[in-house]
């Protein structure tokens, strides 16, 4: 195996100015934030609404579209037409187990679009509308880039994207189309945990005693959201500021959701119990569930804070009211599996990385469910209490980083925030196709930092075989038929030679950008072939959808103004 260079990416290079500031947006699965860096400090910027946090939700009514809190807030009542958590979806194809399973759950309506992609169903002024999952985070970022715009009084163009570790090359650069449609200029797309890491200003600490090899510090990112549990074990430093990835581990479907379902469950048993209706009954009816999950949410946020939490939701079922109260001990006691479940995460990330929790200088606590008590205890007990860090607001830091990083790339940073430097990973193990029977030959394996290059060495299948297909493949699974492929190439001109003989190198060949050269060669002969693979090469948007996306958003924006002066009573002055 070739050694793996180890080199850093540049900075971008300074934006152009009268641009405005450049922020950083957290777009999250359940909540976005977006923060800016200015006069030596960073700030949260605060919506409309005067929250700091955006629901990514977006609902289409009959005369309207609400992106946000609003969107939320009238969810119970338009549960078909109100979109969220479609971080899941960006990126990926609709035949995917994991979107064939999430589609099972929402309210939406999701379908086949053209080329495998999912598109969202709504009813929309009269119509029923698809929209392709760029397009709606393409709603959240706007309304990001507005509060951002309305908070700063300029306009705002620039901006650093955060995306989970795992996120593949497609989902990647679907989020940088969400941001064109938005008309962002996405700077940069940088991990969650690395921009979290940034906010705790751990590439400007000394280095730690008992440091790893490298001499960095060794930081554990326990990032537990709204739906997922991502942890990342990240080298930092010393010295320069340089970010890697060492491993990542986590669930995709574990969050805060799964906290309030339990608490859903465990009342609707005490309703039927108590009222002797019908469990089957209340499970169908949507409304009241909805209602039910909002007040178990708010009564989990209470219990945070406090040993007792009381729910209440008038006329639940029948015109019977609950009114009821739940203890922390009771809210522990039904997420104890679940609570487990976050801890092996944690042990499974060190043993990816092979590395000793007493290795680990750091541990952060991001995410809003990281505030839940008997998380943080458990987390207490299974490193020292003092490695854990939470000075940073949880279900901010990772927005916060991200602006920090904003500010550095686009010139206007102090020199402190100059030298920010990530190294990135491959998250996903990449490889061709063998045998006859769909096997899965690793070249590059997973958390792989890049630039990157292996080469390993096949040979025929066959007697007399002259040419083999060279398919690339991304993805965990053992067999090619459960991963993606990226694209496929021949060799030919192998001399005729019983099978095993002919001896043919392939070699993947990463660099700073993600992108991938695949190269084939028979030693005997000399004979070669190639492919490239980058971002682009992929089934996502193609550059005039993006642009007519684009239009479309600024079309839509400038109907709402027009209609927003109409119903002010101003005369509109058309263009
Ligand atoms: P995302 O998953 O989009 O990254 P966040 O990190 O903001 O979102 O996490 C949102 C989740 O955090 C929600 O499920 C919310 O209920 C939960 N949460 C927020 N504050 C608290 C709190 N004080 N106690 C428990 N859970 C909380
Ligand atoms: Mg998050």
């Amino acid at each position: 195996m070739a050694a793996t260079s180890k080199s850093k990416t540049k900075p971008g290079t300074a934006a152009a100015g009268g641009r405005g500031p450049a922020v950083g947006i957290d777009l999250g699965t359940t909540y976005s934030c977006v923060a800016v860096r200015r006069h030596n400090r960073s700030e949260v910027i605060t919506n409309d609404q005067g929250n700091r946090l955006t629901p990514s939700c977006v609902a289409f009514t009959a005369v309207d579209r609400f992106v946000g809190d609003a969107a939320e807030n009238q969810a119970a009542l338009n549960p078909s037409n109100t979109v969220f958590e479609v971080k899941r979806l960006i990126g990926r194809r609709f035949s995917d187990e994991s979107v064939q399973e999430d589609i099972k759950l929402w309210p939406f309506k999701v379908v086949a679009g053209r080329d495998d992609r999912p598109a969202i169903v709504v009813q929309h002024e009269g119509k029923v509308r698809q929209f392709v999952p760029e397009e709606i985070s393409a709603m959240v970022l706007t309304k990001l880039r507005e509060a951002a715009e309305a908070y700063l009084g300029e306009a705002v163009k620039d901006a650093v994207v955060t995306v989970p570790v795992y996120f593949s090359n497609a989902q990647r650069q679907a989020t940088l189309d969400a941001g064109a449609i938005a008309g962002l200029n996405v700077m940069r797309i940088i991990h969650e945990p690395s921009a979290a890491a940034i906010a705790y200003g751990l590439d400007k600490m000394p280095k730690a005693s008992g440091s790893n090899a490298a001499g960095g510090r060794m930081v554990l990112i326990f990032d537990l959201g709204g739906g997922t549990l991502d942890v990342s074990l990240l080298s930092v430093g010393p010295g320069v500021d340089t970010f890697e990835v060492k491993a990542a581990a986590g669930d995709t479907h574990l969050g805060g959701a799964d906290f309030d379902n339990e608490m859903v469950k465990h009342f609707i048993k005490e309703f039927v119990r108590k009222h002797g209706v019908v469990e089957g009954e209340v499970m169908r009816n949507q409304k009241a569930l909805r209602r039910l999950r909002t007040a178990c949410e708010r009564a989990k946020r209470m219990l945070s804070f406090m040993p007792q939490a009381g729910v209440e939701v008038d006329s639940l079922h029948d015109g019977i009211d609950l009114c009821t109260k739940i203890s922390r001990s009771q809210f522990e006691e039904l997420n104890k599996h679940l609570f487990v479940k976050c801890v092996d995460a944690v042990a499974k990330c060190l043993r990816d990385a092979g590395m000793d929790k007493d290795a680990v200088n750091d541990v952060l606590l991001v995410g809003g469910s990281s505030r839940i008590p008997r998380v943080q205890s458990m987390l207490h007990e299974f490193f020292q209490e003092k490695k854990l860090r939470q000075s940073v607001n949880p279900d901010e830091a990772v927005a916060y980083g991200a602006a920090i990083q904003a500010a550095a790339l686009s010139g206007g940073g102090e020199a402190d925030t100059k030298n920010v430097v990530l190294r990135d990973i491959k998250p996903l193990s990449l490889g061709i196709e063998v045998r006859d029977d769909f096997t899965m030959s690793v070249v590059i394996p997973r958390n792989t930092f890049i630039p990157t290059k292996n080469v390993q060495r096949y040979t025929t299948f066959h007697d007399n075989q002259t040419k083999v297909s060279i398919k690339v493949f991304e993805g965990e699974g053992a067999s090619t038929m459960d991963n993606t492929l990226l694209g496929n190439f021949v060799l030919a001109g192998i001399p005729r030679a019983p099978r095993g003989v002919p001896r043919i190198d392939v070699t993947f060949d990463i660099d700073t950008n993600g992108v991938l050269n695949v190269y084939a060669e028979d030693i005997d002969t000399g004979e070669k072939n190639s492919i490239t693979i980058t971002n682009h090469s992929r089934d996502g948007l193609n550059k005039e959808e993006v642009e007519r996306m684009s239009q479309e958003a600024r079309s839509y924006n400038k109907r709402k103004r027009v209609r927003s002066l109409i119903t002010s009573g101003n005369m509109v002055i058309l263009e």
